[in-house]
């Protein structure tokens, strides 16, 4: 749970409050304690325990108080199915990483200095080094700086082990 990417993932489907909200669940808690724990309205801690009960990270058991009508929810985590969305996504992203990596490493680009979109030599030199789009000089960028993309690659293989 304490990966960045967890966080990350958290976030982007169920909003900036869910990876904190996610992590109180620890072992199962009801909305009201997850509240207080984290110091976040229980309205909204509701509304992100829903989210996430959506994508099916989180699970309840729901009891019912002997003399009222009110019905306790106690949330806990899935680990296991947190994985399997991290494995997925990841994994995806895993994949469009490398393929970009291979073609930047493969590539020379050339770009104008108007912020055009680069281009392999292949169809620069196809150009006259003349942007197709502006028509300034094209030159030989920096588009080949794979360290972002290493870096990025790095942190999801630590993830998925
Ligand atoms: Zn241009």
């Amino acid at each position: 749970m304490n990966n960045k990417l967890v966080k990350e993932f958290l976030r982007s489907k169920a909003g900036p409050n869910a990876y904190p909200i996610a992590k109180a669940l620890n072992g199962g808690k009801t909305d009201k304690e997850v509240s207080e724990e984290v110091g976040i309205d229980v309205n909204k801690v509701r509304t992100i325990l829903n989210r996430l009960h959506y994508i099916g990270v989180v699970r309840y058991d729901k009891e019912k108080a002997k003399r009222s009508n009110w019905y306790t929810y106690t949330w806990f985590l899935r680990a296991d199915r947190v994985n399997e969305l991290l494995e997925k996504t990841y994994g995806e992203e895993l994949e469009e990483l490398e393929k970009e990596l291979d073609l930047k490493r493969n590539h020379v680009f050339f770009k104008c200095n108007n912020g055009c979109e680069a281009l392999p030599f292949e169809l620069a030199y196809e150009y006259n080094f003349q942007c197709p789009n502006c028509s300034e000089e094209m030159n030989k960028s920096e588009e080949g700086n794979t360290q972002e993309i290493e870096e990025r690659i790095d942190e999801i293989t630590k993830l998925l082990g």
